[in-house]
């Protein structure tokens, strides 16, 4: 018998369809030239100080094996995120940290730490959200985000399914825009009256310009409700080298203990030579290089933003993160619309409705790092 779960999962994942499209138009037009701004892939060359590191531990090991690291990360890494965490005024203990090779493959094993009870995201959402509830067979709903709400939706909104595990991404993939502290504090303590878990995803914290929190446990409370999910792969530029982590809270004893003893038997451990290249990463002497790479992304969204305001088009998010949510102008499907820009402009989107919100498109200035490597 085959999981009947996998096979209720739709189509091609998102980004493999488009990618398709994309390099079957360049196969039939290699005269044409695409402005790619559809997937959230970092483009920016990794610090050299990042390269060193994990050069220099490739070298160690021609002189001692390191053998099977911590299965929960090498605790070197382990207190860097813990002193990354500092800089944001959270204090964690290493013992509350997990470490990954990144985001993604948490936000979908966390799951495993959940029974009976129904996930709730947002919707729009982040693919790999809904596809992983669907191969553990878990239920569930979605709150929309949407124009009426600013795209924020509120805690009353998921009370029927109350208690539930609460998905929560910000800033957003894909609408860009990153919830207020207000906002989030609101989250918190709705979860903790009614007996809900936060997962909060902060692939994008580090992007945040206009003082919302970068972290869940920037909230007084959430230490009782939520868990993390973060990486350095939009943050460092790892999107290839792989480095994420989980904070799992004391608070939360059993949640903490069932993974723990999950990950004993399911992950042996972040590669040596990666661990020193996080550990560099979030070292005191790469925050300002890494903020200044974060910059350039960020100055891409602001000049796709004055574009899209020359041409009067309706949008949301480019602040606070690389991502920006365009509302289709004609009366196109997104990927009617994705087509049309990709052959008639030879501009890449991504066409909302792989994320559950047809009608718009993602625009990614993850791609104008790449103009910048060209220069
Ligand atoms: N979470 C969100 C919202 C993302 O957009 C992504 C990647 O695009 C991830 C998580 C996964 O990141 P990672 O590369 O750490 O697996």
């Amino acid at each position: 018998m085959l999981n009947s779960f996998l096979s209720r999962l739709s189509g091609d994942y998102l980004f493999r369809r488009t990618g398709e499209l994309i390099r079957e138009y360049e196969v039939s037009n290699p005269d044409k030239r695409i402005l790619r701004l559809g997937i959230g892939d970092a483009t920016l060359p990794l610090l050299p100080e990042i390269c060193d590191a994990m050069s220099t531990a490739a070298v160690e090991l021609s002189h001692y094996n390191c053998g099977y690291q911590d299965e929960r990360g090498q605790l070197f890494l382990r207190e860097s995120i813990a002193s990354h965490y500092a800089r944001l005024g959270v204090s964690l203990s290493p013992e509350e940290i997990f470490v990954s090779d990144g985001a993604k493959r948490d936000l979908g094993d966390l799951f495993d730490l959940f029974g009976d009870v129904t996930v709730v995201m947002q919707e729009p959402y982040y693919p790999p959200y809904l596809d992983n509830a669907i191969m553990r067979g878990l239920r569930y709903g979605f709150i929309s985000a949407n124009a009426e709400n600013c795209f924020l939706p509120e805690p009353r909104e998921v009370e029927s399914y109350a208690p539930c595990v609460i998905i929560l991404c910000s800033p957003n993939n894909p609408t860009g825009i990153a919830y207020p502290r207000e906002l989030l504090e609101r989250w918190v303590d709705f979860a903790l009256s009614s007996g809900s878990h936060i997962i909060f995803d902060s692939a994008y914290g580090s992007f945040t310009t206009t003082g919302c929190p970068a972290s869940i446990f920037e909230i007084g409370g959430a230490r009782e409700c939520a868990i993390e999910v973060s990486s350095l792969s939009k943050s460092a530029g790892f999107t290839g080298v792989r480095c994420g982590w989980s904070v799992i809270p004391h608070e939360l004893e059993s949640l903490s203990r069932m993974w723990s003893r999950r990950q004993g038997s399911r992950f042996n451990g972040l590669s040596y030579v990666t661990a020193r290249g996080g550990e560099a990463a979030l070292s005191e002497g790469c925050v300002e290089k890494l903020k200044l790479q974060r910059a350039v992304y960020l100055s891409g969204a602001r000049a796709i933003r004055h574009g899209l305001d020359e041409l009067g088009r309706e949008y949301v998010g480019g602040i606070d993160s690389p991502y920006i949510w365009m509302k289709i102008p004609s009366g196109d499907s997104s990927w009617e619309y994705f087509r049309y820009l990709l052959e008639e402009k030879q501009v890449a989107l991504t066409p909302g409705a792989g994320f559950g919100g047809e009608g718009y498109m993602r625009i990614s200035a993850f791609g104008t790092g790449e103009m910048k490597n060209e220069e």
